[in-house]
């Protein structure tokens, strides 16, 4: 297994990319704590992972709330010792024209998606450096590197969240902790892809997963700091 003891804290665990990553590094053997806003789905996967033998902690909260945030860094340090692995991937889109985009809705897409990743990457990294070992893992999105019509506050966040990642980066590295932003097209998940007439040949919240376990797993002096992931063949 490659992730054998390893403490994961996932954001946005309860369905879709975040619950299949937290399948995936489970079944690689970390120890995980996941955590989201519905407490049923959150709790459903706490009580699959237990009667496969893993060790986990779920953790309610919402990304936007700063203390929601620092709890859910420090409930996963008091309870494992440790945090070798920290995955910001909560979020959410709104798509629509600018012109009636809400100023509320704007400010939420940047509370979740970005500002929730940095609260979690800065009090995860407060353990990362004094342990001198960690990886961060974002979920940010080929919206983050594309222009998108009636996704621009949407896309705005992915740009902020690889432009943050990158920088954050270079600051760390000196401490033995990697940054590693992965870039999915569309994936099927309940995010909002519903109607669309190729999802079966779009990405599967497993192809995402299987890329944060390759890069998590690397040998700890290599880093692979950015991930595009694509549909191979999405026309067929
Ligand atoms: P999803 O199925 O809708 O899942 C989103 C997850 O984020 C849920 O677990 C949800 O948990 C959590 N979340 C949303 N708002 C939250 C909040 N305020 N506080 C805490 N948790 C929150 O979507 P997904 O497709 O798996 O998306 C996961 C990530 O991948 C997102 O960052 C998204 O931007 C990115 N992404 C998605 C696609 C795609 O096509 N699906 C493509 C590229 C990138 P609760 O509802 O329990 O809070």
């Amino acid at each position: 297994m490659k992730l054998t003891d390893k403490v994961a804290l996932v954001t946005g665990a309860s369905r879709g990319i975040g619950r299949a990553i937290a399948l995936h590094f489970a079944a690689e053997g970390a120890r995980l704590a996941i955590s989201g806003r519905d407490p049923d789905r959150l709790g459903e996967l706490r009580d699959e992972l237990r009667t496969r033998g893993n060790e986990v902690i779920s953790i309610l909260g919402d990304i936007s709330s700063e203390p929601d945030v620092v709890k859910l860094v420090q409930s996963t340090a008091e309870a494992f010792g440790r945090i070798d692995i920290l995955v910001n991937n909560a979020g959410f889109g709104i798509f629509k024209p600018v012109v009636e985009m809400k100023t509320e809705e704007f400010d939420s897409l940047f509370s979740v998606n970005m500002r929730g990743a940095f609260i979690a990457t800065r009090e995860a990294l407060r353990h990362m450096i004094a342990q001198n070992d960690g990886v961060i893992v974002n979920i940010a999105s080929l919206a983050g590197k594309n222009a998108i019509e009636n996704g621009a506050a949407y896309a705005a966040t992915k740009w902020a969240m690889i432009g943050f990642a990158k920088s954050v980066m270079l600051e760390v590295r000196k401490h033995n902790i990697r940054v590693v932003t992965i870039c999915p097209g569309s994936v099927d998940t309940e995010f909002g892809f519903s109607n669309r007439s190729n999802r079966d040949r779009i990405l599967k919240p497993k192809d995402v997963a299987e890329a944060a376990v390759l890069a998590a797993s690397l040998p700890a002096t290599a880093m692979m700091s950015e991930i595009d992931l694509r549909p191979t063949n999405p026309k067929g």
